[in-house]
């Protein structure tokens, strides 16, 4: 019997499992027949993050077609293909879909009965199909593996780099051939510069919050007082989850104006009065509601394969933002016009195919190009312009805090109709490019070629917060239930580049922006309202912090000389081993690690059908790497007690 231990059992490993039932026939013989035990101290399919236990008040930030754990006719893999139904297709026709059983919360059952293609579901729902996916690749499991699931935490792997891995958990240990890592979202201890604010918090009586995961930070605002003046740092989706729970959480109620899509705020009296800002000092980009109006762009055409190694067989140091980004924004804007000239060919003044024959031959920042879309696209709000996308605030000065409020909710409101108007859904064609940057990113790299600079700040810092901004924003209605608050006077606007200052004097934060220069807000609370970073030098998880006190796994540097940049991300081999600097830093041939804790980066967000999502490709290497080296063991030890 071998014996595969997956530590984690969240969306990632329920992925892998499906990859590992998809791939047993090809790779694993009913000789060698595998047991697998699947570790999480949360149920197996959601895992911590999409446990059915949070407020039904969280949403995705993904319409329910858009979530698939199924590879389809677009995924390019080694595997097989075995398609299934995405999240909206499961959620009204659930019977139909073995191994069948009623959603047991009725408040979810209700919503899944019936839920829209382009509903944004609460997390809830979501939980609810990763519980039927990981029971359906259960199923699908042929006789000789089985699954074993125990609710438990790992605490320490040992074992040598050509023998049996002794897995700890809270009361037994379990032997294992091979183990995989698939941890996901992780807590670290805090950030210097959020401890100083903890111990500031701590000595006045104040109230902080650190970067959490918002489910887990439900209990604690309970300790922010009705009206009392607190300070959120960070406008992106763990903003707007904190705001809901601060005000719809504690009941206030949104209603209709009966003017289009708008919303009126009705306070409860029990909120808090929030102070939002941040480096830009809008909200991200609200999720487009629509679909393609025109057909999918074939992508990639810039930054394919063939482009990023014509890169990278250039002599030199690399940068990503000015060796790669101009292919990266020429593919995002190809997206952005493929679709505003298939769909809306009334606002275009050229033929598609003269356009993409001159479009083809320029380079993103060269003034042929310019002069090409100023000619073919007469309207300049129709262009796509990465610079006024990316500080939509800069240089703004304003003379009071009440016109900030206006113009905040001026642009708000303006991005919440945009987003919901498929006369912008070029919109949507440049965030599908967007997306698909993320199935060559990883062999930019993997090559190891950039400087350490630009990975630090071209592509953790600038790219990747980029993407959140424009791509992982709210719902539009999110947007709607802001203005709404501001309306209200429960949400205020703070602004760009907003900064947070402890005064020791009176025991309150002091924050002010660049938008309205001299403005000071005093408040008693202050919320980092962020999801954590998770740095492997400072974490909290008792199976990665062991590996790391022993040397058995090593922090991502990417170093030169003239940078120092340690990513917090756990290094692995290409394959996804763990990179074991006890072994001269090789891979650690019975250790893998598969998520967004590994310096793989890889987008963390569920797969959209017929995207050849990266996820698929990477579970299915992995899930095929697994079974072909359980596959090559002579013989495997029992399950210990
Ligand atoms: C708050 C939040 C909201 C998101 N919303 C969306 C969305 O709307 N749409 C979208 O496309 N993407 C979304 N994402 C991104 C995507 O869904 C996540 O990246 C996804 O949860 C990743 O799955 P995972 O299995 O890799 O990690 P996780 O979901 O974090 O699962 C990892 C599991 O490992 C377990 N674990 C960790 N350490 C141990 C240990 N030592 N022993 C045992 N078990 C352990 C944890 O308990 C957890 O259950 C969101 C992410 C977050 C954090």
């Amino acid at each position: 019997m071998r014996t595969l231990v997956i530590v984690g059992a969240g969306p990632r490993a329920t992925g892998l499992l499906e990859r590992i039932a998809a791939n047993t026939a090809e790779l694993l013989p009913p000789a060698s027949p595998l047991s697998i035990h699947l570790v999480d101290p949360y149920p197996p399919g959601g895992g911590r993050i999409w446990r059915r236990d949070q407020s039904p008040l969280l949403r995705m930030n993904s319409m329910a077609e858009d979530v698939t754990m199924f590879t389809d006719e677009r995924s390019t893999l080694e595997g097989p293909v075995r398609p299934g139904p995405s999240l909206a297709e499961w959620a009204t026709r659930q019977e139909e879909f073995a191994p069948y059983r009623e959603v047991a919360d009725p408040a979810v059952r209700a919503e899944l009965r019936t839920l829209a293609p382009t509903d944004f579901p609460t997390r809830r729902a979501q939980s609810a199909y990763l519980d039927w996916v990981f029971r359906r690749a259960v199923a699908d499991l042929p006789p000789h593996v089985t699954v074993t699931v125990h609710r438990d935490t790992v605490r320490r792997i040992d074992g040598p780099a050509d023998g049996p891995q002794t897995v700890h958990l809270g009361d037994r240990t379990l032997t294992a051939d091979h183990v995989a890592l698939t941890l996901g979202h992780l807590d670290s201890a805090p950030h210097p510069r959020h401890a100083a604010d903890a111990g500031f918090a701590a000595r006045h009586g104040r109230f902080h919050l650190p970067p959490a995961y918002s489910a887990d930070a439900a209990a604690q605002l309970d300790r922010i007082a009705p009206g009392e003046q607190v300070v959120l740092r960070g406008l992106g989706l763990a903003a707007v989850d904190l705001v809901v729970l601060l005000t719809e959480g504690r009941g206030g109620r949104f209603e209709p104006t009966g003017e289009g899509d708008a919303l009126r705020y009705r306070p409860s009296g029990r909120e808090p009065v929030l102070h939002l800002g941040s480096r830009r000092g809008v909200p991200y980009h609200s999720k487009t509601g629509y679909r393609l109006q025109g057909p999918p762009a074939p992508l990639p055409r810039y930054f394919d394969a063939a482009a990023v190694d014509a890169v990278l067989a250039t002599e030199g140091p690399l940068r990503l933002r000015r060796d790669f980004w101009p292919l990266m924004a020429k593919e995002i804007a190809f997206g952005h016009y493929h679709e505003l000239f298939h769909a809306h060919p009334g606002r275009t003044a050229l033929p598609w195919t003269e356009f993409l024959a001159r479009y083809d031959r320029h380079g993103w920042h060269t003034p042929e190009l310019a002069a090409l879309i100023a000619e073919a696209v007469p309207d300049p709000a129709d262009w796509i312009d990465f610079e006024r996308l990316d500080r939509p605030l800069a240089s703004l000065e304003l003379g009071s805090a009440e016109e900030l409020q206006a113009h905040l909710r001026g642009y708000v409101a303006a991005d919440a109709d945009r987003r919901a108007d498929p006369a912008h859904s070029a919109d949507l064609g440049a965030f599908l490019a967007l997306l698909s940057l993320f199935g060559r990113l990883p062999r930019v790299t993997a090559s190891g070629r950039l400087t350490a600079r630009s990975v630090a700040e071209d592509l953790d810092e600038w790219f990747l917060g980029y993407f959140n901004f424009l791509a992982s924003g709210p719902p539009g209605f999110r947007l709607r239930q802001l203005l709404a608050l501001s309306e209200a006077g429960v949400v205020r606007f703070l602004g760009a580049g907003v900064r947070v200052e402890r005064d020791e004097a009176t025991g309150t934060w002091r924050a002010h922006g660049t938008t309205v220069p001299g403005h000071t807000v005093t408040a008693t609370a202050l919320v980092e309202a962020y999801l954590p970073k998770h740095a492997l030098a400072r974490t909290l998880d008792p199976v990665l912090r062991d590996l790391h006190r022993t040397g058995r796994i090593v922090e991502e540097v990417v170093d030169d000389p003239d940078h120092t940049h340690c990513s917090g991300l756990v290094a692995i081999a290409a394959d996804g081993r763990l990179l074991d600097p006890s072994l001269g830093g090789a891979p650690h041939p019975r250790r893998t690690a598969l998520g967004p804790h590994t310096s793989l980066r890889a987008a963390a967000a569920f797969a959209r059908p017929r995207t050849d999502a990266p996820g698929f490709r990477q579970n299915d290497a992995a899930a095929r790497a697994l079974l072909r080296a359980l596959a090559a063991l002579p013989s495997a030890p029992a399950l210990a007690a």
